[in-house]
């Protein structure tokens, strides 16, 4: 763990502590507020007459964290007793990348002594009438892609252009860009429901650099991208073909960040843990929405040393306003949410041993 980091543990001992446990992730922080946007108090938690609560987190992910704790406080006090450890989890740093959170924590003997077996983390509010399920998550990838070439007079043919070279690759990016919007468009997944974002690759020219002054040919240039790759894509492959792009046009690809691991959580018959998530929303007449997380949580680090995680915010019929001005969560969901984990977390707690890797 990283100093002035902490993270916070708190452990509901199972009645069958020789069984690995299960794992209630939430993350303590919320990104920046320009308050000038907000009606209320981004921090006041204002409740207005018709229950929505209007706070910076009430959707990402304070209502979740709230609600497994609640969830525990009902469940102890009915004298229900987990068969497996259940430990509920806060940590920093989610929003700024997890790397001094949960990307340093899993490789700790902290976290192997909690023998964890399953997650569960935050998903998105959705628009419709269904719990949106998050099972797998893009690869976020930065590359720097440098040209160099000769320097000189605008007047002449400077040969070799840096910033032509640059455009060359960048015309590979775009090309693949372009095939990707379109698999969006028009293709379907395995379950015969039309792609969403997560299914496909993102790319986008984020930075641009070259030049001083109009008459003035420059002998470097260069760009930034962020890709988020998905899940279907391997990534070992993926990644000699971008930098091959750059070899073509003689420019240099370096990977400023690349996640290497978009493994997924199965949602098939042999996840138990799934069964039972699947189980208790029949029981409460909801509805559930899988997909592959658009952009990234601290699930991936979790999936990246092998444990299944799934990611679920009971949020329905709300627009989606993480990161948005006037963040808000109706009290109505926020207790909806309560009652969900209350008769999902018993559940969860008694998979059988059989579920463990
Ligand atoms: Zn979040």
């Amino acid at each position: 763990m990283v100093a002035g980091k902490p993270i916070c543990i708190l452990t509901w001992a199972g009645s069958e502590p020789a069984l690995k446990s299960v794992m209630l992730n939430s993350h303590i922080d919320v990104v920046p507020v320009s308050e000038s946007n907000w009606d209320h108090d981004p921090f006041g938690a204002v409740k207005l007459p018709n229950g929505d609560i209007v706070a910076r987190g009430a959707q990402d992910m304070k209502c979740v964290g709230i609600g497994y704790l609640e969830a525990i406080r009902v469940l102890k006090a009915k004298g229900v007793v987990p068969k497996r450890t259940v430990h509920a989890v806060f940590v920093p740093d989610e929003e700024i990348g997890g790397a001094d959170g949960m990307e340093k924590w899993v490789e700790t003997d902290d976290f192997r002594s909690l023998n964890v077996a399953f997650a569960l983390d935050e998903g998105l509010s959705n628009e419709e009438n269904a719990y949106k399920v998050y099972y797998g998550e893009r690869a976020p990838w930065w590359i720097k892609i440098t040209a160099k070439g000769g320097a000189g007079h605008g007047s002449k043919f400077i040969e070799p252009s840096a910033t032509e070279r640059l455009v060359r690759t960048l015309d590979k990016f775009v090309a693949f860009r372009n095939s990707e919007k379109q698999r969006l468009a028009v293709c379907r997944n395995e379950f015969g429901r039309p792609l969403r974002l997560g299914d496909v690759t993102t790319t986008n020219i984020t930075l641009m650099n070259a030049g001083v002054q109009f008459n003035v040919v420059p002998e470097e240039a260069w760009a930034g991208v962020d890709m988020r790759v998905a899940p279907s894509v391997n990534l070992t492959t993926f990644r000699e073909q971008v930098v091959q792009w750059g070899a073509e046009e003689g420019t240099t690809i370096e990977f400023v960040q690349a996640f290497m691991s978009n493994a997924a959580t199965p949602l098939n018959d042999g996840n138990l843990w799934w069964q039972k998530i699947r189980s208790v929303a029949e029981q409460r007449g909801v509805e559930l929405d899988p997909e592959i997380f658009p952009a990234a949580t601290d699930s991936r680090f979790l999936r990246k040393i092998g444990l299944p995680a799934i990611g679920i915010s009971c949020i329905r019929n709300t627009p989606v306003l993480l990161h948005d001005h006037n963040e808000y969560l109706n009290e109505k969901l926020l207790i909806e949410g309560v009652e969900f984990y209350a008769q999902l977390i018993p559940e969860l707690a008694s998979v059988p041993a059989t579920a463990d890797a």
